[in-house]
């Protein structure tokens, strides 16, 4: 069965969520122990959305600082990115605005990039207010997404929609 290919990344500080998220969207999963990302991790799930057939390619970057020099690599030829942040971390917040920078200057002048709150089930650490970064992401022609990879909460969601917002824009 014939498929549309879709490249996708995830960006953001180390410890965020990005592997979480990805492993719970691929495999449905949740590890309380996820282990740092090397590199980079490659993944990709099938899914169907109104009868249309998708492949996801879904690159989860590593977010140490050493690994920064790397990151072009994999949001090159990207058609959506994720930057995610930690609600329980203001630095996280502020990182993640240094990579949309980063990705309008240097990633595809057509990339989607969506922001996204993770670690939303962490209800008494929140120090990053919902409108705060919805307020951001409106400013910059964003999507913005809250999740939890850890209760699941909005993150088929997130892979749904912005597979839709790509096929849109052909
Ligand atoms: P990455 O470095 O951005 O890929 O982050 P990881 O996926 O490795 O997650 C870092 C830590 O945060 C791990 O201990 C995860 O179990 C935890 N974590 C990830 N997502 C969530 C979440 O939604 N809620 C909670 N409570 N913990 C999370």
């Amino acid at each position: 069965m014939s498929s549309i290919n879709h490249k996708i990344v995830f960006l953001g500080e180390s410890a965020v969520g990005k592997s979480s998220l990805v492993i719970r969207f691929v495999n449905g999963k949740f590890s309380p122990s996820q282990e740092p990302t090397v590199g980079a991790a490659f993944l990709t799930k099938k899914i169907t959305i109104k009868n249309v057939n998708y492949k996801l390619q879904i690159w989860d970057t590593a977010g140490q600082e050493r690994y920064h020099s790397l990151a072009p690599m994999y949001y090159r030829g990207a058609g959506a990115a994720f930057i995610i942040y930690d609600i329980t971390s203001y630095d996280t917040f502020e990182k993640s605005k240094k990579w949309i920078e980063e990705l309008k200057k240097l990633g595809d002048p057509d990339v989607r990039i969506a922001l996204v709150g993770n670690k939303i089930d962490l209800v008494e650490e929140r120090v990053i207010e919902k409108e705060k970064g919805q307020e951001y992401a409106e400013k910059n022609g964003l999507m913005f997404f809250e999740t939890s990879a850890k209760t699941s909460e909005n993150v088929d969601k997130l892979f749904i929609e912005m597979t839709q917002q790509l096929q849109s824009s052909k």
